[in-house]
């Protein structure tokens, strides 16, 4: 299967997990990569991966901070310049934020987390869109989280900006549906990445893995989903597949998200 053959696909958060995983599925099917993180070690570690399943991939890695929209402009611009066009665009950097029940929440954390988590998508959003319209043709897939469909708790920051997520998606979608443009989402759930292991430090400082264990004894699964596992669905999004998929908001979670 070679889906992204002559196809430019721009990725943020492209430095670790999720990102990182979609950049390695996307370059084994023959995409041309733009790789944008905040972290340059995170950018050169993912390059590596991604040349080691595809030699010839051609790539350009771009450090940005996503909550800055100049920054946000920047790599848009810098892409188009490498490039000439914008394919598929996963929409996918993040934080967790530091956990607290709402009243202990810190307002300037709920901040930086809207920052990054929800200003972040909808500046990538409204600079990739002005490339894809020209274009006539393109897909997005935003990440949210279950986090953004169910209440997790002692995540103000992350909830509200990931359900704000769901909600940029399916408004955009609306809107750019005629232009041969398809804006989705990803809702992952507990999936494996230096995140949720981080996640674990903050349930249970002194036994992170015994946190883990108990964390995951109520998916169905009984374990932690794959970063390939997210990046397969996110590569099929991405590609034309995909094409009269639109609007939806699509949970990778193992079915926990359906239990009662
Ligand atoms: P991760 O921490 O492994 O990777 C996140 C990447 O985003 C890192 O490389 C980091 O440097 C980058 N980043 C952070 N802030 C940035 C900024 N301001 N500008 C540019 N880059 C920045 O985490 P992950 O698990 O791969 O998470 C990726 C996305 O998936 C996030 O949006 C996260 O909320 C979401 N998510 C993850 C899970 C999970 O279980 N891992 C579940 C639901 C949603």
């Amino acid at each position: 299967m070679n889906n992204f053959t002559d196809k430019v696909v721009l990725i943020t958060g492209a430095g670790s997990g999720l990102g990182r995983a979609a950049a390695v599925a996307v370059a084994a099917q023959g995409a041309t990569l733009a790789l944008v993180d905040i972290s340059e070690q995170g950018l050169a570690d993912t390059r590596t991966a991604v040349l080691e399943v595809a030699p010839e991939a051609k790539t350009v890695v771009l450090t940005a901070d996503v909550s800055d929209e100049a920054q946000v402009e920047g790599y848009v611009t810098a892409t188009v310049e490498a490039f000439g066009r914008i394919d598929g665009f996963f929409n996918n950097a993040g934080i967790e934020g530091k956990q607290n029940p709402t009243e202990q929440y810190a307002s300037d954390e709920f901040a930086r987390v809207l920052s990054i988590n929800l200003n972040g998508v909808f500046f990538g959003m409204k600079h990739v869109l002005a490339v894809m319209k020209s274009q006539n043709s393109g897909h997005i897939v935003n990440t949210a989280s279950v986090g953004g469909i169910r209440g997790i708790g002692n995540q103000s920051g992350y909830a509200a900006a990931k359900h704000g997520v769901v909600g940029l998606t399916r408004n955009s979608a609306v809107e750019y549906g005629e232009f041969g443009i398809t804006i989705n989402a990803v809702a992952p759930g507990a999936i494996w990445t230096p995140m949720v292991e981080n996640s674990m430090k903050q349930l249970h400082a002194e036994n992170p893995e015994k946190a883990a264990e108990q964390f995951i004894q109520t998916n169905p699964t009984k374990r932690y989903g794959k970063a390939d596992e997210v990046a397969a669905v996110v590569a099929f999004l991405l590609s034309d597949a995909a094409s009269y998929v639109n609007a939806q908001v699509i949970a990778i979670d193992g079915g926990q998200s359906q239990k009662y």
